[in-house]
């Protein structure tokens, strides 16, 4: 079976993938009425470029919403990836080989940003023309709390004290998390800034964390 079979027995198995868009071939010109995220062109069987300027929800084939489904984000990285993965273009024209690499390269970003709630939601602020300032003015005695829970996480020795901060500190993202989606919801961009900003903090102290975990070699 070719890949673009296999593409299309898959797309079909998805409602998301069905939307139609009409593109030329940058191969052999013809007109192509393209599934999107489709990958290639249904008459020579090339390779197409990513759609220009598409955002990372509609490049992912998720639907735009902060409350993306982290579960249904990884079968649709794994399953674009299966068909862009570089290594599958090896004996294909040059010209194809860089698309991939340049599409995969595409998709590993958008699956990283659009993964991780703090990314995310930053990503969601620039779709809107928004960003967070630099110099957020923050509470000091919620910066004291964060400079304690630091010294603490470069403390803990045991598993079980490190577990129980992860543990902790994953609760208050996940709390932020659905404060931030309140707030997109209400298209209240003020308070997602100043949740976001919260937000930073508590995934830096995650990933001192998750750098400790390892480095205790703690499996989970
Ligand atoms: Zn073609």
């Amino acid at each position: 079976m070719s890949i673009r079979n296999l593409l299309f027995k898959d797309v079909a198995k998805h409602s998301i993938y069905q939307q139609y868009r009409l593109f030329s071939c940058w191969s052999c010109g013809k007109d192509v009425q393209r599934l999107v995220p489709a990958l290639f062109c249904g008459h020579c069987n090339t390779i197409q470029h990513p759609v220009k300027g598409e955002n990372y929800f509609k490049l992912m084939g998720v639907s735009e919403t902060y409350d993306v489904d982290e579960n249904v984000l990884a079968k649709k990285y794994k399953e674009l990836q299966k068909y862009l993965h570089p290594d599958k273009f090896a004996s294909r024209a040059r010209e194809e080989q860089e698309i991939s690499e340049r599409y995969s390269s595409l998709v590993n970003e958008a699956y990283k940003t659009l993964l991780e709630p703090l990314t995310r939601g930053i990503y969601m602020l620039r779709l809107r023309g928004k960003d967070i300032p630099e110099n957020t003015e923050v509470d000091q005695q919620f910066l004291m709390e964060i400079m304690e829970k630091n010294e603490e996480v470069e403390s803990a020795q045991s598993e079980e004290e490190i577990m129980a901060l992860n543990e902790e500190n994953k609760a208050k993202i996940k709390k932020l998390q659905k404060q931030v989606s309140i707030a997109f919801f209400e298209g209240d961009l003020k308070r997602v800034i100043k949740l976001l900003s919260v937000m930073k903090y508590y995934a830096s102290i995650d990933n001192q964390i998750q750098t400790s975990i390892r480095s205790k070699g703690i499996i989970r």
